[in-house]
């Protein structure tokens, strides 16, 4: 299984950097993800490579125009077909594990990152299919959040992670928070880890380990035991 994600982007540079390490870099060594990202700038139409305009009405900010962004998105659809085509905006469906978890299944993704006061609306009327927020609060680009959504993707397609098990086993994926963990040393100036973990008997870990989860869950986030 593999994926592809375009990002289209006037800010290319910002997104270089969480793409290149760890990872995700190694999702796209294997081959199991491509991402290409965009410059929206190459398809501006007049002389002045223009991505921005003032918003009609007027008022503060300067909004992000249409032609530039949808002949971006017509050159891609003409090479292939897209699952989605999300644009990262702090209205849109608020993320969480579900969405990438569905979203992880697309061979194809197009994500539009937003500038000042947000794009024209016709763009998110006539092209986008899918609106995402990271949370509520406003950033000044959508760089940052198409970064956060690609990393919790693309970890959980198989063969991204070295342990298959690994992302199945993170807080969320069954309505629970992570258990605790510890690596070495046993000991820090006489603290010490629970004894159970150095035990080796791998049920007793694995009964802690359910019961740790239970027990922060219904400390920190009650309300993800109500909805499952
Ligand atoms: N005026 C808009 C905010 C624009 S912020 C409003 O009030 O809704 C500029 C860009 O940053 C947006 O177009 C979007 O792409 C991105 N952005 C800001 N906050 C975000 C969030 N919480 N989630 C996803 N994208 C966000």
């Amino acid at each position: 299984m593999s994926i592809r994600i375009d990002i289209l982007t006037i800010h290319p540079d910002l997104l270089t950097g969480p793409f290149s390490h760890s990872i995700l870099k190694r999702a796209q060594t294997k081959g199991i993800a491509e991402i290409h990202i965009h410059n929206i700038r190459d398809f501006a139409i007049n002389k002045h490579k223009s991505v921005d305009d003032a918003p009609f009405g007027g008022g503060a900010g300067m909004v992000m125009m249409i032609e530039p962004v949808a002949l971006c998105i017509e050159h891609l659809k003409s090479q292939r077909q897209y699952d989605e085509i999300i644009y990262m905006s702090p209205d849109g469906e608020l993320l969480d594990q579900k969405i990438a978890n569905k979203l992880s299944l697309s061979k194809n993704l197009i994500i539009l990152c937003g500038h000042y006061k947000g794009i024209d609306e016709r763009i998110r009327e006539h092209f986008i299919t899918k609106e995402i927020s990271i949370g509520n609060y406003v950033l000044s680009g959508g760089e940052l959040p198409a970064a956060v959504l690609v990393d919790a993707v693309i970890r959980l397609i198989p063969g991204v992670l070295n342990d298959e098990t690994s992302a199945l086993s993170d807080s969320f994926q069954d309505s629970l928070l992570a258990p605790p963990v510890y690596t070495r040393p046993a000991e820090f100036r006489g603290i010490i880890v629970p004894d159970v973990l150095l035990s080796g008997n791998a049920a007793e870990i694995e009964k802690w380990r359910q019961e740790k989860s239970l027990e922060r869950t219904k400390e920190r986030r009650p309300d993800l035991l109500d909805n499952s």
